[in-house]
C-alpha cells in the first residue's frame, strides 16, 4: 500500500477488528485500479463511535465500513441512510459526500449476488428457509423478499425473535408470503420436503458444531447456503454435499457486500477476481 499527499482513506470500524479480511480485499482493488485509496482498519470501543464518525467528516475520508458491534448504534450519527438499511436496523457501509454522511447496507444485496452465483437462478419460484433471526438473516431475509422470493420461512432457536422479524418484514413487505417455524427436528421435516434453498445464518459452525436438522428430508437438488466461510466446510455443508446437494460458504458473500462498497466509493467496477483472490488466500493460506 502506496501513501501519497493525495491518498485518501476508506476506514473500518469495529472492535475487534484486527480479524478483519476487508482491508486485505479492498486495498489489493485499489491498487488493481491504481487509485489514490488506502483502507485501513480502527480498533473503535463503543462509547468512541460518535467521535470516530465524526472523524470522517473532520479527516476528509471517502468512506467506511462499520462492523461488530457498530451497525445498529451507528445509524443516529449519520445523515441519511438507504431504504435497506432502515429495513434491515443496521449500516455497514458510508459514503461521505462532502460532509454528508450516507449509510447503506450491502449485506443484503451482497447475499443475493452470492446466492445467483451459487445458483440460485429463479427466486421467484423458490421457497427459502431460513436459520436465525439476527443481523445477518434480516440482511437476507429483505434482499430475498426484495427480489420477491415465492416463500420465506424463519426458524430460530429464540422463536419469539423470528416472529418480531416477520412482524417488521410483513409491515413492508405486506404480499410476500413470510411464516416462522420452530428450531424443532420433527416439525422441520416437512418445512424441508418442498424447500429449495436452505440458508444458515446462524454462527453455528464457525467452531466445528452443527445444528440438528433433518437434511434427509430436504428436496432434491436444494441448495444449502452457510455464512459461515471459516473453515471453509461446515458440518452442514459437508453433510449436506454427502446427500448430494449444491453447496455454498459465505465468502463470496463477504466479496459481494464488499464489491458494492468499492463501487459506492470509487465510481468504479470493481476488480472482483483480484478482490476474490485477495479475500480467498486471507481466508484460507
Ligand atoms: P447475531 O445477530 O448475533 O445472530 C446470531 C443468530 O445465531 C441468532 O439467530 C441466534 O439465535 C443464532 N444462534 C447462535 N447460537 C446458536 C445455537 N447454538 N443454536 C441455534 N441458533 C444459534 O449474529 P449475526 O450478525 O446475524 O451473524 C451470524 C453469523 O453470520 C456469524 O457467523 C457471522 O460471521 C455471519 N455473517 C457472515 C457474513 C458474510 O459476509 N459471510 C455477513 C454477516 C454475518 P437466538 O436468537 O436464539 O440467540
Amino acid at each position: 500500500m502506496k501513501c501519497s499527499g493525495g491518498t485518501q482513506i476508506v476506514a473500518i470500524f469495529g472492535c475487534p477488528i484486527t480479524h478483519s479480511l476487508s482491508p486485505v480485499m479492498h486495498n489489493a482493488g485499489f491498487s488493481e485500479l491504481g487509485l489514490d485509496l488506502a483502507f485501513v482498519p480502527f480498533e473503535v470501543r463503543p462509547a468512541d463511535l460518535k467521535d470516530a464518525v465524526n472523524g470522517l467528516r473532520a479527516m476528509n475520508f471517502k468512506g467506511a465500513n462499520i462492523t461488530v458491534p457498530h451497525k445498529e448504534e451507528v445509524i443516529e450519527l449519520l445523515d441519511e441512510i438507504s431504504e435497506d438499511a432502515f429495513l434491515i436496523g443496521a449500516v455497514n457501509t458510508i459514503e461521505n459526500r462532502a460532509g454528508r454522511l450516507l449509510g447503506t447496507n450491502t449485506d443484503c444485496m451482497g447475499f443475493i449476488r452470492a446466492l445467483k452465483d451459487a445458483g440460485a437462478d429463479d427466486l421467484k419460484k423458490s421457497k427459502v428457509v431460513i436459520l436465525g433471526a439476527g443481523g445477518a438473516a434480516k440482511a437476507a431475509c429483505v434482499g430475498l423478499l426484495r427480489e420477491k422470493v415465492k416463500e420465506l420461512v424463519i426458524v430460530n432457536r429464540t422463536q419469539r425473535k423470528a416472529e418480531l422479524l416477520q412482524e417488521n418484514l410483513k409491515g413492508t413487505f405486506k404480499k410476500n408470503k413470510i411464516s416462522v417455524m420452530p428450531l424443532d427436528f420433527e416439525a422441520l421435516k416437512g418445512e424441508f420436503s418442498d424447500c429449495d434453498i436452505l440458508v444458515n445464518t446462524t454462527s453455528v459452525g464457525m467452531k466445528g458444531d452443527s445444528i440438528k436438522l433433518p437434511l434427509e428430508s430436504l428436496k432434491a437438488g436444494a441448495l444449502v447456503y452457510d455464512m459461515v466461510y471459516n473453515p471453509p466446510k461446515t458440518k452442514l455443508l459437508k453433510q449436506a454435499e454427502k446427500l448430494g446437494h449444491k453447496t455454498e460458504n459465505g465468502l463470496n458473500m463477504l466479496l459481494y457486500q464488499g464489491v458494492i462498497g468499492f463501487e459506492t466509493w470509487t465510481k468504479k467496477e470493481a476488480p472482483i477476481s483480484v478482490m476474490k483472490q485477495a479475500l480467498f488466500d486471507a481466508a484460507y493460506k
